[in-house]
């Protein structure tokens, strides 16, 4: 009889594995963890996790620091058919209440320091609780010390879930995305491909791995191509600058590339041996894009996904990576613009709601089947929620999140299209553009400007520029000055913030 393969993300990684001696990650103290080690500490980690009562279909839910035991955690759970549910570092008790009671884990793993607090939570559904610290020690740790390594990878259907991990929620109830193995192994296998992954790349990889970008994208691609990574805690710009001598492909998010610029040691020649640095979770300022090209001699790659649909789009590897536009769909997925109200798909160059479709999109919100129909078209395409276009040369631009739209007397405006005009003004770092309430307008254009060091820009000046660049309609009716724009840890600009604190703005 013919077995089927193993779907199991696990075996697809590692089962036809040739070298393995070859390191897969090098420490910032310079441990070396070869691909060997890898499986070897998955399978004690599973022997583990499986004695502590974790059943295929389980979820695993983890809240630690970035390490290589953390990692071999989510590789473990994958491993023994559990679902793993990474979740931010950042998160209260308060907030990791609602996660535990909604995805009901059967073992929680924390921090040492959060263990009573977590246990707690853990305590109200009867899962047990483990400790992992940032070094990777930990009950974790010793009690997989104990056992053995050998572990058979349990199998599991394409369509079996791998993960779920909740989106950041910045309106509303956080949502579990539910990604199966087939997610995450196809969308990891055409990314190797698009992006020229093989054994001899060798990637900085300083996101946090609580998140698709830093968990899936940078690591299975990693390991799928069997390269090596260079695990670094957080970003430290003058380190990575440094290991840029020996690495060859960047990951990061919009923040990596702004950071990396403040600093004179980034040059062609710090940049030689590098062949590609990608960027994505947020939009990368087309002026960012510019100067990284002008400093290094390198075009960043910019690249547009979301926790639900992993990577959607890329700007290709050969071929022209254009500045503020995040490329064509990568091979098997499927992007179209259509209309919000009417969801007829849109003619090229017209702005309207992105909708993707293929083995990359999600299964659907954990235990939200009405909130899930909502947003799938009945034909199967999934609605972003983010507005852009695809113009007549096939890329996709995106112009912002449809929930940060700005109606305005009865106009839209795309905050995107202001806020290239502003950033565009001499002595402008960058901006941002909010709808405020308003009592004529219903919603009030509002600038958020963050002026460059030298910069002594007003908000006369910054109209004043602005002046026959924009219609009257999407003209700032007020500009404010901070000092920084609020971020998440992904670099995403949180609107939602700059909302609540300027609600009043406009209050007579
Ligand atoms: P997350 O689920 O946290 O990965 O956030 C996904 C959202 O980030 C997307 O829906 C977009 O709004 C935004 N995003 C991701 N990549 C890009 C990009 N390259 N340019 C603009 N926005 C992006």
């Amino acid at each position: 009889m013919n077995a089927q393969p193993n779907a199991n993300l696990f075996s697809r990684l590692f089962d036809q594995l040739t070298d393995g001696a070859k390191t897969a990650i090098e420490t910032a103290d310079g441990a070396r963890i070869s691909y060997n080690d890898l499986i070897a500490l998955s399978g004690r980690t599973a022997n583990y996790i499986v004695s502590r009562g974790v059943k295929p279909g389980d979820r695993v839910a983890a809240q630690t620091e970035k390490s290589v035991a953390a990692l071999v955690l989510y590789l473990a759970t994958v491993r023994a058919g559990a679902v793993f549910l990474p979740l931010n570092t950042a998160y209260t008790l308060n907030e990791l209440d609602y996660f535990i009671g909604d995805a009901e884990p059967s073992l929680v793993v924390c921090d040492p320091s959060k263990a009573d607090g977590i246990g707690k939570l853990a305590d109200k559904i009867g899962a047990k609780v483990d400790t992992l610290d940032a070094n990777g020690n930990g009950s974790l740790s010793d009690g997989a010390a104990k056992q053995k390594s050998d572990f058979a990878t349990v199998t599991r259907a394409n369509d079996d879930l791998a993960a779920i991990l909740y989106t950041s929620g910045t309106t509303g109830r956080s949502k579990g995305a539910m990604l199966t193995h087939d997610n995450l192994a196809s969308n990891s296998l055409s990314l190797v491909q698009f992006w020229r992954f093989t054994d001899k790349d060798m990637l900085i990889h300083a996101l946090p791995i609580y998140h698709t970008h830093g968990l899936f994208v940078a690591s299975n691609v990693t390991l799928f191509s069997r390269a090596s990574m260079i695990f670094l805690p957080k970003l430290d710009p003058e380190l990575i600058i440094k290991l840029m001598s020996r690495a060859t492909v960047l990951m990061g998010v919009p923040t990596f590339y702004t950071r990396l610029l403040a600093s004179p040691n980034l040059t062609k020649e710090s940049t030689r041996h590098m062949r590609l640095f990608i960027s994505g979770s947020a939009p990368l300022l087309a002026e960012t894009h510019r100067e990284w090209s002008a400093r290094t001699g390198h075009a960043v790659l910019e690249r547009y996904g979301m926790t639900e649909t992993n990577m959607n789009t890329s700007n290709p590897y050969d071929g022209e990576r254009v500045p503020g536009a995040v490329g064509f769909p990568l091979p098997g997925v499927s992007v179209r613009v259509t209309d919000p109200e009417t969801s007829k798909e849109l003619a090229r160059n017209e702005i309207g709601m992105i909708e993707v479709k293929g083995p990359n999109v999600f299964k659907g919100y954990w235990r939200m089947p009405e909130k899930t129909a909502t947003e799938f078209r009945p034909d199967g395409f999934f609605i972003t929620g983010d507005l852009g276009k695809i113009d007549t040369q096939g890329y996709t631009h995106i112009v912002g999140r449809g929930k940060d739209l700005v109606i305005s007397g009865g106009f839209n405006v795309y905050p995107k299209e202001v806020e290239s005009e502003i950033d565009a003004i001499p002595g402008v770092t960058e901006s941002a553009v909010i709808g405020l309430p308003h009592a004529d307008f219903v919603e009030g254009v509002t600038a958020v400007v963050v002026n460059s060091k030298e910069a002594k820009l007003d908000e006369a000046a910054v109209m004043k520029a602005l002046d026959g660049r924009l219609a009257k309609f999407k003209m700032p009716k007020r500009v404010i000055f901070v000092d920084d724009l609020p971020r998440n840890t992904m670099g995403k600009v949180q609107k939602n913030v700059l909302r609540e604190t300027y609600a009043g703005l406009y209050k007579r």
